[in-house]
């Protein structure tokens, strides 16, 4: 195998910097168990204000904070609306059956995106036989649907519709920033239509490990049991709040870069035979498009080159940018994916 020349498989590969692992080692600790890790609360405070909301917990995945905060807003029985190619769904394990006995339901959707009427024909009458509609469940950006950035208009009359119906709202926020960056809207003003928000310092923002929950203090707190009971409640734990802070502080801006890699690279495909992708549907970090040939065998020979991509189907790959990747890296991903295919 040759050097690596772009691992654009996700945007988790990053390895900290230099100076964000010098931010970790001199966070300050303490037992975060025991409310006392400084740097914990630090970085809990930093997201609330962020997002608006009142309380947050530092939780170790993406999927843990998904799942404390629909754990946290349902009960065994109850149902969560969602798109069917939203993570919560489809990557997390079966974990809102599984951790929160709740079944779903699929409001439909180009790109990952439903609106308030798609929505409002999932919910189940008030009923013995039925279970009992409770969350609505929103991603941005959505993983699955490009990248795609909900409108917040569109938020805005699905959550009002919600919450008419005495429904929470969720959002799956492991990009949001990405969305933020994107479309200009202001992280609080996405979240004042949710419930409960998710972040993920360990995607884009380049971290190593690391998400938050934020919400109303009542809610917060019974996430925080949950997490408990899931096995997420670390100690020194600042360790890596130290991280997500510094990431928060230095890595927001940046993210127009891999949207501009990712427009970069989009565009450097779209010009090689057998390559089909959707330009006008490359909106943040996140690439798809389909091949002729077997997407598999593909992946496999550029792997063999150093470009390391996701095979998603039989016809599709993905490609995600990040702050590893520069763009004489997506150039040269570019040339060795136009070759493999040649
Ligand atoms: C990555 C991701 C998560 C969480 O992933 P973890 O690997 O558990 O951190 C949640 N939602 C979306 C949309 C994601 O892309």
């Amino acid at each position: 195998m040759g050097p690596l020349i772009a691992d654009l498989r996700s945007d988790t590969v990053t390895r900290p910097t230099a100076a964000m692992r010098e931010a970790m080692m001199r966070a300050p600790l303490g037992d975060d168990v025991l409310g006392d890790d400084p740097t914990v609360n630090a970085l809990c405070e930093k997201v609330c204000e962020l997002f608006g909301k009142e309380a947050a917990i530092f939780v170790p995945s993406g999927t843990m904070a998904n799942q404390v905060a629909l754990r946290a807003l349902t009960e065994p029985g109850d149902e969560i609306v969602c798109h069917e190619l939203s993570h919560i769904y489809q990557y997390e394990g079966g974990a809102p059956a599984a951790l929160s006995g709740c079944s779903v339901a699929f409001a439909a959707g180009a790109r990952g995106i439903f609106d308030a009427r798609t929505m409002e024909a999932c919910v189940r009458p008030i009923d013995d036989h039925d279970p009992v509609t409770k969350v609505v469940s929103i991603e941005n950006t959505h993983n699955r649907g490009g990248g795609s950035v909900w409108p917040v208009e569109k938020i805005a009359e699905v959550s009002a519709a919600a919450r008419a119906r005495g429904l929470k709202m969720h959002l799956d926020g492991a990009r949001i920033m990405n969305a933020v960056v994107a479309s200009g809207v202001s992280a609080a003003a996405y979240a004042r239509h949710f419930d409960t928000v998710t972040i993920c310092f360990s995607k884009g923002l380049g971290a190593p490990v690391g998400s938050a929950v934020a919400g109303d203090a009542g809610t917060i707190r019974r996430a925080k049991r949950f997490r408990k009971m899931f096995g997420g409640a670390m100690r020194q734990s600042g360790v890596l709040a130290g991280a997500a802070i510094y990431a928060l502080e230095r890595h927001v801006e940046r993210l127009a870069e891999d949207h501009a890699h990712a427009r970069r690279f989009a565009e450097g495909i779209a010009g090689v035979r057998g390559v089909r992708v959707d330009l006008g549907n490359v909106e943040t970090n996140i690439v798809y498009f389909e091949v002729d040939g077997d997407a598999g065998a593909l992946c496999g020979r550029l792997d063999a080159q150093g470009v390391r991509l996701l095979a998603l189907g039989p016809r599709t790959v993905r490609a995600v940018t990040h702050l590893d990747v520069d763009g004489e890296s997506i150039d040269r991903a570019v040339r060795a994916i136009a070759v493999a295919i040649g």
